[in-house]
């Protein structure tokens, strides 16, 4: 009865639809409009697989839906599109996967490009004996590997012009090799257990024609001995002899043999293990990779712009390096220029604090030796060195630094 749940289950869910499982009770949505056409019945569709219940369909193994099943299996495989509908809010989804030390997103800009995960349901008849069997396995694949499928995740409905042709071939020799290995522990199972069993039908054959040989054999001897101890009696012993070819000739000893072999052969055919795969359907699930491009406030009005990939199944941001010296950062601090730094290439302007790096142009002052970030340094006018704002002095738009502001008093005063 489990079975028939597990059937009904997933061949919904590999066709597509929305199911929900209660114990033993099933309700099916979503139901695709080539499954309804076949079937002749509209969804939504409510079965109790236990007993009889208000409102919902009994199902037993001569549930009208078997047949119809396994009649839409033998059918061609569909394609089906669907696309993963993230809904994501980038402004509070990013920081949380980076987090951005010395600025705020202020916009973002994204660009696309999709990505696929193929999902192929295969149904697998075994037939042996009586028993015919069907399993329904459902794989997946992105990026030529292997995947789990995240079923919480929102799925819509596809569209046919959001992307170009994708061609699945490879993909889909991929699933078949992996549904091999799902499927090989069943068929060895199988396999053993009709083994053994073909095992006790040969014994079972073997005694029964052992027991007709000993039989006829015993006959054979007994009429011997009546014609021996029956010698002189020639009636007699040509009745017997009479008997004894007759003997012969319906239960010959090679006809026997030949009678066995065919049983035995005979069983071994029906012992055999029919395994057929076809291929349900196959579903593109299109997802972004996003391509981000935010707009960050670093200091008050200064606004960068900086590219980030997103990746939003595995939740992750594409890595980010430093732009100095190319290691691989897990925050975002932002120089004043907009560049991306590590702790060790970034340091803080001696005059106004801000965040500068070492793809920046820096200078020291030439009096103190502090390094300056490019909005605070200034050069002399006079002799073009450079000078942090203490040590220049600014006057009517002229910089002049305190040694020639010496010399020219020192003119002044000639
Ligand atoms: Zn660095
Ligand atoms: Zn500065
Ligand atoms: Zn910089
Ligand atoms: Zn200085
Ligand atoms: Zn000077």
């Amino acid at each position: 009865m489990n079975e028939l749940i597990n059937f009904y289950s997933k061949f919904f869910k590999s066709i597509g639809c929305n199911v929900q499982q209660r114990e033993r009770e099933l309700v099916v949505s979503e139901i695709p409009a080539n499954f309804e056409k076949f079937s002749g019945k509209k969804g939504p569709y409510f079965f109790s697989f236990d007993r009889e219940r208000e409102g919902y369909e009994y199902v037993s193994q001569s549930h009208y839906l078997v047949k119809t099943i396994k009649e839409f299996l033998e059918g061609r495989g569909e394609t089906t599109l669907l696309r993963i509908d993230f809904g994501i809010n980038f402004k509070e989804e990013i920081p949380k996967r980076i987090p951005f030390l010395n600025s705020e997103i202020r916009s973002i800009n994204k660009n696309s490009t999709n990505r696929f995960i193929f999902k192929f349901s295969f149904a697998t008849t075994f037939q042996y004996l009586n028993e015919k069997e069907t399993v329904i396995n459902q794989i997946y694949v992105l990026d030529n590997k292997i995947i789990d499928f995240d079923n919480s995740l929102n799925l819509a409905e596809g569209n046919k012009r959001d992307f170009q042709e994708v061609s699945a071939e490879k993909e889909y020799s991929l699933a078949r090799e992996e549904l091999k290995k799902i499927i090989l522990p069943k068929t060895e199972e199988l396999k053993k257990k009709l083994g053994e069993q073909l095992n006790n039908e040969i014994a079972r054959i073997n005694q029964l024609y052992q027991n007709n040989l000993s039989e006829v054999e015993e006959q054979e001897n007994s009429l011997k001995k009546q014609i021996e101890a029956n010698r002189e009696d020639r009636d007699k012993v040509k009745r017997l002899n009479k008997m004894l070819e007759n003997l012969n000739e319906n239960s010959n000893k090679n006809k026997i043999k030949e009678e066995e072999q065919e049983f035995i052969q005979k069983e071994i055919r029906k012992h055999g293990l029919k395994i057929d795969t076809k291929l349900v359907n196959t579903t593109i699930i299109y997802f972004p990779f996003y391509n981000l491009n935010l707009t960050m406030e670093v200091e008050k009005n200064n606004l960068k712009i900086i590219e980030l990939g997103y990746d939003p199944l595995k939740k992750i941001v594409s890595p980010v390096h430093c732009k100095s010296c190319g290691k691989e950062v897990k925050e975002i601090i932002l120089c004043s220029s907009g560049h991306i730094t590590c702790r060790e290439c970034g340091d803080k302007c001696a005059s106004c604090g801000s965040v500068y790096c070492k793809s920046c142009q820096t200078k020291k002052c030439e009096e103190c030796g502090r390094t300056l970030c490019s909005h605070c340094w200034n050069r002399c006018d006079a002799c073009g060195k450079i000078f942090c704002d203490y040590h220049i002095t600014k006057n009517n738009g002229k910089k002049i630094c305190k040694s020639c502001e010496r010399k020219q008093v020192k003119i002044f005063r000639i």
